[in-house]
């Protein structure tokens, strides 16, 4: 029997899973290690989740904001809910048995295609044991919830481990009226009045969602508006989107503490001023997982901020350690996490690999509308990392946003001055996650604005806001911004 290549993965979620599935394919006798199942954070409770909740949220959005636009009656006999004045409403505790039920399938569907893929699936905590060894091997230390432990040894270890939520000692989650985003789906009612600290991408989602679902939501956030590491412009459409909801957002205001009050919680804000509500959710970023890893005395560096440092090909400053996914800090999404395996994987056991991109990647605000992004933004271009042109065209003259009754929203591209070449754009509309691929196809591939502009769109449809901008872009030629 020739020689195989053994690799231990700590850490199941996207970054781990999609890099066992690849060091299988490539032959490598692989076993991933993980503690929670697989999919991790990621597929058990936050993106999968997250999504799931807001698919419910979705669909009541929709139909708040446009059926009286659109003609759609409701019978003059259906009586408001209770509390409220809304004809229609959600049944919290059945959208979360929903969430989990889908949740745990989709663990459930990974573990079996990684394990159809020839991988080993081991339960229990794993952590590096000492440095190298003289032949070039790495021994994890694998475990199990009743305390055994087994050592595996490897010639390549890729860690994984993912990063939990953020908390603040003055605002520890109890897991019934403060919670952080893992706790939500234990919920079997909506809360009444929920505060959400916290303005990020995971904050305004859940600010979103819950408004739509019913609540009657306050958004904490320490900025000067929502969602401080997105395009400006798309920031300000959802905080005026909020606002107009009813969202009470509170900008330039930090939280202090949090605590019970009642059967209610009452947050403290560092200005002295108390709000209070049934419920709050702490959504003030993630620390990776890294303690107790044994990463120090493997010669793992960690940077600054706790992170697993890596280079562009996913490895750390210890040879035969890898690390992918939100423990090295680099971009905290499922699908860099996934990237950032794959190409460790193809890197150590010598298939072609191309480094990490940044600057290709789309990512989406799961809003309502949605915020999608790809490539340069707008920050690069403001402060002269690159020189660009930029056309924003709101959604308002585009047709079908007008059948439709969409209101808010903009396509914004961003291309180079002498060739037009599309560097990054910005799509704030409904379902804007699935309108930036062809913007994520032309910044992928170096396509011009011509090429996008020339490329037929459907009429009518969204994307004719696209290739509107596009042709807008290609027009006008010569250097600076719209
Ligand atoms: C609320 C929310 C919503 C999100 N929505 C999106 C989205 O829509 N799209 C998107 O692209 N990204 C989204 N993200 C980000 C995304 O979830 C992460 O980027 C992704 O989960 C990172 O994957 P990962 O492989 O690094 O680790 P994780 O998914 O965090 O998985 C790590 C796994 O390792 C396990 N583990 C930890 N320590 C050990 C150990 N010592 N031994 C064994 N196992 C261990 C953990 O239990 C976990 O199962 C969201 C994040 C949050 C918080």
């Amino acid at each position: 029997m020739g020689y195989v290549t053994r690799i231990v993965i700590i850490g199941g979620g996207p970054g781990g899973y999609e890099a066992a599935l690849v060091a299988a394919q490539l032959g490598a006798e692989v076993t991933v290690v993980d503690c929670d199942g697989l999919g991790g954070a990621s597929v058990l409770t936050d993106c999968v989740p997250s999504k799931t909740l807001i698919a419910t949220a979705e669909v009541m959005t929709t139909f708040d904001s446009s059926y009286e636009e659109l003609g759609i009656i409701v019978a003059d006999d259906t009586p408001p809910l209770e509390g409220s004045a809304r004809v229609v409403g959600v049944d919290l505790g059945k959208v979360n048995r929903r969430v989990k039920r889908l949740a745990l399938a989709q663990s459930h569907d990974i573990t079996a295609s990684v394990t159809r893929a020839g991988a080993t699936v081991m339960r229990g905590r794993g952590r590096l044991e000492g440095p190298q060894t003289a032949e070039g091997t790495r021994t994890v230390v694998v475990t199990a919830a009743d305390g055994t432990e087994r050592r595996l040894t490897a010639e390549a270890v890729l860690i994984a481990t993912g990063a939990r939520p953020r908390e603040l000692p003055d605002a520890m989650p109890d897991g019934e009226r403060i919670l952080n985003w893992t706790q939500v789906y234990d919920l079997d009612e909506l809360p009444r009045e929920l505060i959400v600290v916290g303005s990020g991408v995971t904050g305004a989602e859940f600010a979103g969602a819950y408004q739509a679902l019913g609540s009657k939501v306050t958004l904490v956030s320490s900025r000067d508006r929502v969602l401080p590491g997105e395009d400006p412009d798309a920031a300000a459409v959802l905080e005026d989107v909020f606002r107009r909801r009813g969202m009470n957002v509170m900008s330039r205001s930090r939280a202090q503490s949090v605590k019970r009050a009642g059967d209610g919680v009452e947050a403290t804000l560092t200005d002295g001023r108390v709000i209070s509500g049934s419920h709050c959710l702490m959504a003030v970023g993630a620390i990776p997982n890294t303690t107790g890893m044994g990463l120090e005395e493997a010669g793992v560096k960690l940077t600054e901020s706790g992170h697993v440092w890596t280079d562009k090909v996913s490895r750390t400053s210890a040879s035969g350690v890898y690390a992918a996914g939100d423990v090295t800090g680099i971009f905290a999404l499922a699908s860099v996490a996934a990237m950032q395996g794959r190409i460790a994987m193809y890197h150590f056991l010598g298939d072609a690999v191309a480094p990490l991109n940044l600057k290709t990647v789309s990512s989406n605000v799961f809003t309502d509308p949605e915020i999608a992004t790809v490539g340069y933004t707008q920050a690069d271009v403001d402060s002269g990392r690159i020189d660009a042109r930029l056309v924003k065209l709101p959604l308002l003259r585009n047709p079908r946003a007008k059948m439709q009754g969409i209101r808010d929203g903009f396509v914004k591209i961003f291309c180079r001055p002498g060739t037009g070449i599309v560097v990054g754009g910005v799509v704030v509309a409904p379902r804007a996650s699935e309108l930036i691929h062809p913007i994520s196809i032309a910044v992928d591939n170096n396509l011009t604005v011509e090429q996008i502009a020339n490329a037929f769109t459907v009429y009518p449809s969204l994307s004719g806001s696209i290739a509107e901008v596009a042709r807008q872009l290609h027009n006008r030629k010569g250097s600076g911004t719209d």
